[in-house]
C-alpha cells in the first residue's frame, strides 16, 4: 500500500511537470517570435538561433503530447540547448555593441544580468524536474561557458585597450549570483532530502526512507551475496502508556526507546520508525543468528529500563532472514508474522521467522 502511494506521488509529479512545459514551451515559442520581430534587420544570426528555438520548442510540444515517455530526454536536451542558446545570443550582443562602439559598462551590465537571470531559471528548472547527475552538469556547464565568455570578452577588451575596472566589475555580478544560487540549491537540497527522509517525533528514518534503504541493501546482498537481515519490534500495550499518563508522555516514550535502541546497534545498522509505535532495524552483513542475539539484547535493555514518568515498557521483536528469492513485501511480511509471533506468545521477546508459519 506504502509504494502504491508513492507510485501515486510520482505520477501527480509528472503530471504537473508535463503541464508546466505544456504551458512553458508554447510561451517560449511566442517569446521568440517576438524577439525575431524586435531583432529584425539587426543580425542575421540571432534570428536563425530564435528560429530554432522556436523548432525546438514545437517539436518538443508534439513530442510531449505524444510521447510522454520521452519526458526525460526532452528536459535534458532542452536544458542544455537552451543555455547554450543564451550563451551564445548573449555573446552576439556583445560582439554587436563592440562593433558599434556602443559597449559601456551599463549595455554589458544589461545583457549579463538578464542572462544570468534566465541561467539561473534553468538551473531552478533542472533542479526541480530532472536528477541531482544532470543538475551537477548542467552546473558545470553554465560556469564553464560564463568562464570562456568573461576570460574571451575581457580579453579582446583589454587588446582594444577598452579594459577598465567597471568592467570587470559587469562580469563579477552575474558570477556571484550564480554562485549564491548554486549554493541555494545545494542547501535546499540537503533540506528536502533530510525533511522527506526523518521522522519528526524521534527523528529516525521515515518509512519512505526506510523502504529505499530496505531495496538498495536487498540488492548489495544479492550482488555480493551477503547475508542480511530485519528485525520489526512493536511496543508492547502502548495504547495504556496513552490511555494512562497521556499522549505527551507517550511520545516521551517513544523517543527515548528510539534513542536506547539508536546506542545499542553499529553504525552500519540502519534504525528507523515503521509507523506508530513500530520500528524497524535493517543490519546488514548479519546473519540470523546474529541478528537473533541483538534483538534479545535490546529486548532485554528496553526491559529493564527506568523511562521518565513510565516505570516499565517492553517491546517485541520479530526477526527474519533476507534470501530464497524473496521479494521487499516477503521478508517485511515475515518480520512482521514473526512480531506477532512473539506477541502471541507473552509480549517482551524476540520470535524469528520460520518458514511455512504463516
Ligand atoms: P500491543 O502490545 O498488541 O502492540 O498493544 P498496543 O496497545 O501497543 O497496540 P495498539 O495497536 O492497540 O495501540 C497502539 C497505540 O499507539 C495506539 C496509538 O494511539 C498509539 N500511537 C501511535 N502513534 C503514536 C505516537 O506518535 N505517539 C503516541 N503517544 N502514541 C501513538
Ligand atoms: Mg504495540
Ligand atoms: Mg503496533
Amino acid at each position: 500500500m506504502f509504494i502504491s502511494s508513492f507510485a501515486d506521488l510520482g505520477d501527480k509529479f509528472f503530471h504537473y511537470k508535463r503541464q508546466t512545459y505544456l504551458f512553458a514551451f508554447p510561451l517560449g515559442i511566442v517569446i521568440c517570435v517576438l524577439y525575431i520581430l524586435g531583432s529584425l534587420g539587426t543580425s542575421g544570426i540571432r534570428v536563425y538561433i530564435a528560429l530554432a528555438m522556436i523548432a525546438e520548442l514545437g517539436v518538443f510540444t508534439v513530442l510531449l503530447l505524444f510521447r510522454p515517455r520521452l519526458t526525460r530526454v526532452i528536459e535534458y536536451i532542452l536544458y542544455i540547448s537552451f543555455t547554450l542558446n543564451f550563451l551564445v545570443l548573449t555573446q552576439i550582443s556583445i560582439d554587436t555593441f563592440l562593433l558599434n562602439g556602443e559597449l559601456g559598462p551599463s549595455q554589458l551590465a544589461d545583457v549579463l544580468n538578464s542572462l544570468s537571470m534566465w541561467l539561473i531559471v534553468f538551473a531552478l528548472g533542472a533542479y526541480l524536474t530532472t536528477d541531482k547527475a544532470f543538475v551537477k552538469i548542467l552546473l558545470v556547464f553554465i560556469f564553464m561557458g560564463m568562464s570562456l565568455m568573461a576570460v574571451h570578452n575581457l580579453w579582446t577588451l583589454s587588446s582594444l585597450g577598452l579594459l577598465n575596472l567597471s568592467f570587470i566589475f559587469r562580469w563579477i555580478n552575474p558570477f556571484s549570483s550564480l554562485a549564491l544560487a548554486t549554493l541555494l540549491f545545494q542547501r535546499m537540497g540537503v533540506l528536502q532530502q533530510s525533511y522527506a527522509s526523518t521522522d519528526s517525533l524521534t527523528g529516525l528514518l521515515n518509512r519512505r526512507a526506510l523502504y529505499q534503504i530496505l531495496t538498495m541493501e536487498m540488492e548489495r546482498s544479492v550482488r555480493y551475496a551477503k547475508p542480511l537481515s530485519i528485525s520489526i519490534f512493536d511496543v508492547d500495550h502502548f495504547k495504556s502508556i496513552n490511555d494512562t499518563h497521556g499522549h505527551t508522555v507517550g511520545d516521551r516514550v517513544l523517543k527515548s526507546i528510539s534513542d536506547l535502541v539508536g546506542r545499542e546497534i553499529r553504525q552500519v545498522d540502519y534504525l528507523g520508525r515503521w509507523g506508530g509505535e513500530e520500528f524497524l532495524m535493517i543490519l546488514p552483513e548479519t546473519d540470523i543468528s546474529s541478528a537473533k542475539l541483538l534483538a534479545e539484547r535490546i529486548c532485554c535493555k528496553i526491559g529493564q529500563s527506568q523511562f521518565e514518568d513510565v516505570e516499565h515498557v517492553t517491546a517485541s521483536f520479530g526477526v527474519t532472514i533476507f534470501g530464497g528469492g524473496r521479494g521487499l513485501d516477503d521478508i517485511l511480511r515475515a518480520a512482521d508474522v514473526a512480531m506477532y509471533q512473539a506477541k502471541q506468545n507473552g509480549r517482551d521477546q524476540v520470535c524469528v521467522f520460520q518458514e511455512g508459519s504463516d
